[in-house]
């Protein structure tokens, strides 16, 4: 099977949530092959979304599996109210990101220059601190791509991004959390998925679940660069991935070409 766990119907919140913008999204998907799709709003905008919508889709979709997510941005302090929004809608899953270093929208365009005036060890120290943060918050069923800080092509100096990132996998393993393996970095000026390769590994041998996404915010970008993931998760050693129905997981084949056909 194929999925698609991370998508925004609203993007930043310039479209609306209406029957024949999210039918556009579903049109993709059929043509993509997506046999599950997860609607996943950033938490701005969750008073958006109108799930009378998606239950019509549904009807006329019924070979694709819809799921209902939120990605929220994981920022300390704001553990409370993170609780109460997973709360107040019938969510299947709750993706944990982390799109701010202590007010810096580090991932927008408009914010990119900052990390020429910063010191990229302390900013990748500090990016997985954050992270590592949001695993121990216990909030979140996903972990959203997890080398974000990578967007713009910039690497840690002194330490390899290992340094930081396997005692996190320790700990995303400890809370049985899944880890998004997303295509959107492809494309972004870093041209590669998150996480990166070595990652993905790593992932693999401490046998981490993951979800696949694409972070669309069109409709033309729903399962872009799935197949690639796919092939890179298969070529790891994966064989499942993790399917989420109202927070619980079900591991479901990746390989969804028929039986024999290797
Ligand atoms: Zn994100
Ligand atoms: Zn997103």
């Amino acid at each position: 099977m194929l999925q698609d766990y991370h998508v925004h119907a609203l993007a930043h919140g310039e479209y609306q949530y209406t029957y024949d913008w999210l039918k556009k999204f579903l049109i993709t998907a059929r043509e993509r092959q997506i046999t599950e799709l997860g609607f996943a709003e950033h938490d701005e905008f969750i008073s958006q979304i109108d799930t009378t919508v998606l239950k019509r889709l549904q009807e006329e979709f019924p070979n694709i599996k819809f799921r209902l997510g939120l990605e929220v941005d994981y920022i300390p302090g704001r553990e409370d109210y993170i609780r109460q929004l997973s709360r107040s809608c019938d969510f299947d899953y709750i993706i944990g990101s982390v799109h701010f270093i202590d007010g810096w929208g580090f991932d927008h365009p408009d914010f990119r220059y900052l990390f020429e005036e910063r010191d990229i060890d302390q900013v990748y120290r500090r990016y997985f601190e954050l992270v590592h943060m949001a695993v121990k918050s216990g909030l979140f069923d996903i972990i959203g791509h997890l080398d974000l800080i990578k967007i713009w092509g910039h690497r840690p100096r002194w330490h390899n991004v290992m340094f930081y990132v396997e005692p996190l996998l320790n700990s995303i393993k400890a809370a049985g959390m899944l880890i998004e393996i997303n295509s959107a970095g492809l494309r972004k000026p870093v041209g590669e998925i998150y996480p990166q390769q070595e990652i993905i590994d790593l992932i693999a041998s401490k046998q981490i679940a993951v979800t696949l996404g694409s972070d669309a915010h069109h409709p033309r970008q729903v399962g872009e660069g799935l197949q690639e993931v796919q092939g890179v998760l298969i070529n790891a050693g994966f064989t499942r991935i993790a399917s989420l129905q109202q927070r619980q997981v079900k591991m479901q084949s990746l390989n969804h070409r028929p039986e024999g056909e290797r």
